[in-house]
């Protein structure tokens, strides 16, 4: 998948203009939401800088050693810091070693660029390590930092970068571009992109890992309570067998807000709102809301390490209860 997508050809122009004009922000904050394709970018802006001879608009030679280097995955002047595996936090000493590679004075005329991605992922320390790199910039140095959280970096951080906002692209414009990119038809685009809170690329990596198709079977099990086909716990145990609870939670929330958006008005629903509103009934929609507040007030525990079974078995019985079974 490459950047920029159509939804970020305009904020590309200008860049791309910027970096032309060699009046390229030292220090970028690329946000927004996820799945948006904002690494994408920072790397295909990266790339545009690094490439000896990049087409005006910002096109890579893909020949130059650069090029070469780049698509090797080892280029010496790109360094990416990212949360090591199994990792939320961006650790110091990555930070620290970013800090180090970047005392030396580039080349006239070259670049070096780090990228921090997700940027708000890095600890006091860490953010306080990488403010000087942003004070005293070295000349030909870019750091870009991407962020689908912005307001989790301290304001110390933040106020020293310019920042570069993406949001979701229109649903139509990210169905279209789906279809294109990888064959899906318009009904299960919407669908999907609904469920990913609207970011193509997050979709595109749903389908990567069948998290789309593991979706469906959980969306099955929560339509069988409501109809009375299957027990809240056997669902949940069901669930738990393939997802966290997190990740559970999240799906429950979505689904229950199509519900209450569905209920609101049926002409404002999306493609998830017709299919569950076509499938189970709710008489009394104020109880949507109530078992909203109690899904939130679940995922508020979450870091108290709740038992999974049972915070599902109770959300689902009350669900059960609501649909009037
Ligand atoms: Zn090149």
């Amino acid at each position: 998948m490459k950047a920029p997508m159509p939804w970020q050809t305009e904020a590309w122009q200008r860049l791309q203009a910027q970096r032309r004009a060699d009046r390229l922000s030292h220090a970028l904050l690329i946000h927004g939401p996820a799945g948006t394709g904002k690494g994408l970018l920072a790397r295909a802006l990266a790339h545009s800088l690094l490439c000896r001879e990049p087409s005006p608009q910002g096109e890579p030679c893909g020949r130059c050693r650069d090029c070469t280097l780049i698509a090797a995955g080892n280029h010496p002047d790109l360094m990416e810091v990212m949360p090591e595996e199994g990792s939320r936090q961006i650790r110091i000493d990555a930070i620290r070693a970013l800090v180090e590679a970047d005392t030396l004075a580039v080349e006239p005329g070259r670049a070096r660029i780090f990228i921090v991605e997700p940027a708000e992922r890095m600890g006091t320390a860490a953010a306080n390590a990488l403010l000087k790199t942003l004070e005293e910039p070295v000349p030909g140095t870019h750091m870009l930092l991407v962020s689908h959280n912005p307001d989790r970096l301290p304001i110390t951080i933040r106020s020293r970068c310019r920042p570069l906002n993406f949001r979701v692209p229109p649903a139509g414009e990210a169905a279209a571009w789906l279809r294109q990119a990888v064959g899906l038809d318009d009904e299960r685009a919407r669908l999907l992109l609904e469920l990913a809170g609207g970011g193509p690329v997050k979709v595109l990596e749903w389908l990567d890992s069948g998290t789309d198709a593991l979706h469906d079977r959980c969306l099955e099990g929560f339509l069988d309570v409501a109809r009375g086909g299957a027990e809240p716990s056997a669902v949940a145990e069901a669930w738990l067998k393939e997802a966290d609870l997190a990740f559970l939670l999240g799906l429950l929330g979505t689904w229950l807000t199509a519900l209450v958006r569905a209920a609101a008005a049926a002409e404002r629903a999306g493609p998830l709102g017709v299919r569950l509103a076509g499938a189970v009934s709710v008489p009394d929609p104020g109880n949507l809301y109530r078992l909203l507040d109690k899904l939130f007030e679940s995922q508020r525990r979450l870091s108290h390490n709740p038992n999974p079974q049972l915070v599902l078995e109770a959300l689902l019985v009350e669900w059960r209860r609501i649909t009037g079974r």
